[in-house]
């Protein structure tokens, strides 16, 4: 027989096929076991009956019992509401309704006794409580004495169907009454036992409808620690798959070119946690494992450099060595260091992008195929299936947010087996959301800036003090440092955005003239020869200011560069504009930051621009992305750029929980990998169907 949970949600009493529609749309509930699964986000305390006299202004809801008087229409015509006095033995309120007011009128029953629950809240110095939710006191006692009251998120076109909490909180109700089999366990008694985790059952039902706070925090806590342990099991499981399954070639030298490098070439002494990062590595190339690392620094971390010697070890071990980057601007950058840096060392270092000539890529090609090309350096051209590798051994991903999965399939393909992965990011993420998006990947992380660096100054000015921060350019300037003046453009495809680009064109070159300033500018919808071109002039110097959009927003280097100056800056997510300000502060010289915004504005975006005004730590303000941008919100906004959606667990706030978790699946599959004690099998069981169910979409993007 089929199981009652995965009965259709238009199946329950209440639903029906209309709203079933829309619960399929709205919240992503299909069946009845989706609904069972979809959580209230708060409960509000129904156990405690205050007093009339009690009750204070701003206070939460309240919970009172009282007598309901004769409700009366008042107001004029515009303003009409209706209003009802209740009291007690202690005083009286009085009840107000803006909406609905037929239709409660006549459900009121004067005289009655009324369980009300409201919002005390003071109006021309009386108290008084607007739309209450109320009950007769003689069906609210026909009730399980229920002492939390569950709320549930809706959304306005549910509300439109009068799905209100209330309604959904009846909807849960009725099917929780109506279950006729027990909901069936996912972890095992050994675990229940050891974690002190109460049932799967007793849980679902306390997490709806739980007598008490002690009751529900039990019930959050195992469904979380359930959530997330899940999670985290599969994570650990295929990370411990790759790691047995896929052979990693073995470099098991460290040989003439590292050392060479080391002893002669390092341009500076490296900081502790690019040696600790590279050994790290090395400890991956040389253990016949595959390697599949993901490399976080904040920006001017370093990354670069790792990358280079990493790549040494490679050529050390007679493997080629592949750099992919995801713009031609940074594609010629990183070029350009690295064989400034080696130049001397006997390496052939190419460069393979979009716009490299037909005539020069045959010998590029033949160079790779026989081995003859060390480094490959290059933009997506590099996954063209004409790209043949005699032996490639490491491939180096950097600014992966740009790369989506199936791309780093591509590159797999470019050798017998797979080479070593190392995926490098300048957009840190918050530890918890790396275990859950990453936890697949093992992690290393440089936490640590060169030394000498003066932190940028980040400053917020609005655009009524325009004309202020052009002088400060001006002052800049005349010290002999350089500009980035970079425009909104979320997609170069957005032609408003680019108008945006060509208007501050223009009012940089009417503020900034010629022959006294020299400006470049750079954008997305430019020739990649153009591009570069405009680059160059900036970088050399000649140029004063730089207009950019945002294609300068990954790892380019020019270290005179002291301003960057971000136009609608309140149009920018935390990270990007974090990424952005790493574009200065990379020389000796104190950077600034200015952030650019009309001067109104909304919560949200001042609280970014406050955040990136106080903190210049990354993970700091991945944290702070995290918080504001709140995983899991359906009323408020969507979660932007979270890709697993959790039902209870909040990866803010759950840290402890998380690790915790980790730890746990790691021990269990270090004994059992595969899951095959008949102590596990329940776990074996849960993860097949979760990620059947795509719980776990791996999206790297
Ligand atoms: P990112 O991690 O953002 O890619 P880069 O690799 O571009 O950072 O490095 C930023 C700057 O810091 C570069 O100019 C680089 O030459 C310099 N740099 C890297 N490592 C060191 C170091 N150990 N000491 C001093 N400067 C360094
Ligand atoms: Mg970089």
């Amino acid at each position: 027989m089929a199981s009652q949970f995965k009965n259709d949600i238009k199946f329950l009493k209440g639903v029906g096929p209309k709203r079933a529609e829309l619960l399929k749309k709205e919240l992503d509930i299909h069946s009845f076991e989706d609904l069972l699964n979809y959580f209230p986000y708060r409960h509000t305390d129904r156990s405690k009956f205050y007093k009339i006299s009690e009750l204070k202004d701003g206070m939460p809801m309240v919970q009172i019992l009282a007598k309901v008087h004769v409700p009366q229409t008042v107001g004029g015509k515009r303003f009409s509401r209706l209003t009802a006095m209740c009291s007690d033995e202690t005083g009286s309120l009085e009840l107000v309704w803006f909406k609905g007011a037929k239709w409660i009128k006549d459900s009121i029953k004067p005289g009655k006794q009324y369980v009300i629950f409201g919002k005390p809240a003071s109006y021309k110095n009386k108290l008084n409580m607007a739309h209450p939710d109320m009950e007769l006191l003689e069906n609210w006692q026909q009730k399980p004495a229920t002492g939390l009251m569950p709320h549930y998120n809706t959304t306005e076109a549910l509300k439109k169907h009068k799905l209100h909490s209330k309604a959904i909180q009846k909807l849960q109700e009725n099917l929780i009454n109506s279950l006729n089999e027990p909901i069936p366990e996912t972890l095992p008694e050994w675990m229940r036992q050891k974690y002190r985790l109460i049932g799967k059952e007793e849980a679902i039902r306390n997490m709806h409808f739980p007598r008490d706070a002690d009751n529900l925090s039990r019930a959050s806590y195992r469904l979380k620690f359930e959530e997330l342990f899940f999670i985290q099991l599969g994570m650990v499981k295929s990370r411990h798959q790759r790691k047995h399954n896929i052979p990693g070639y073995v470099f098991s030298k460290v040989g003439k070119h590292f050392n060479e490098f080391y002893n002669n070439y390092l341009p500076f002494e490296l900081t502790g946690a690019q040696k600790r990062v590279i050994k790290e590595i090395r400890r991956d190339l040389g253990s016949g494992q595959h390697m599949n690392r993901l490399l976080q620094g904040d920006v001017g971390s370093g990354k670069t450099l790792v990358a280079l010697m990493c790549m040494l070890i490679a050529i050390d071990n007679e493997y080629q060595a592949a750099l992919m980057v995801p713009t031609e601007i940074l594609a010629q950058q990183h070029f350009q260091s690295i064989t400034g840096i080696i130049t001397g060392m006997n390496l052939r270092v190419e460069l393979l992008t979009g716009s490299t000539k037909q005539k020069d890529r045959k010998p590029i090609h033949e160079g790779l195929q026989s081995g003859d090309v060390d480094i490959l350096i290059g933009t997506h051209a590099l996954l063209e299936d004409v790209v043949e590798f005699q032996k490639l051994g490491l491939t180096i991903i950097d600014e992966q947010h740009r790369f989506g999965v199936s791309q780093r399939a591509r590159l797999w393909k470019k050798s017998d087996q797979p080479p070593h992965v190392l995926v490098m990011t300048a957009t840190p993420i918050p530890r918890t959301l790396a275990m859950t998006i990453y936890g697949d990947l093992d992690v290393s992380t440089i936490d640590e800036l060169p030394p000498g660096r003066k932190p940028v100054m980040t400053k917020h000015a609005t655009d009524s003090q325009r004309l202020r921060v052009f002088q400060f350019m001006r002052d800049e300037i005349a010290k002999k440092r350089q500009i980035f003046m970079v425009y909104p453009l979320i997609s170069e495809s957005e032609h408003m955005d680019y108008k945006d680009h060509e208007d501050g064109v223009e009012s940089m070159l009417r503020a900034f003239p010629r022959p006294d300033y020299q400006v470049a500018v750079v954008h997305g919808k430019m020739k990649p020869v153009e591009k570069e071109k405009s680059m160059q002039y900036f970088k050399s110097g000649a140029a004063d200011i730089l207009v950019a959009t945002t294609v300068i927003e990954v790892g380019v280097d020019i270290p005179n560069a002291t301003v960057l100056i971000l136009e609608s800056a309140e149009r920018f997510g935390l990270s990007q504009m974090h990424q952005l300000r790493g574009r200065v502060g990379r020389g000796a010289e104190q950077s600034y930051c200015i952030l650019m915004t009309k001067n109104k504005l909304g919560d949200n975006s001042r609280q970014r621009i406050e955040v990136m005004t106080r903190s210049n730590d990354g993970f700091e303000i991945a944290e702070a992305d995290m918080k504001l941008r709140g995983p899991g919100d359906i009323e408020g906004t969507q979660q932007s750029g979270l890709p697993i959606n959790l039902k209870i667990a909040n990866l803010g706030r759950d840290q402890q929980l998380l690790q915790f978790v980790r730890n746990i699946a790691d021990h269990i599959l270090q004994k059992d990998p595969e899951l095959n004690l008949p102590e596990n099998h329940l776990l074996k069981k849960e993860l097949n169907k979760q990620n059947k169910n795509k719980l776990l979409w791996r999206l790297i993007s």
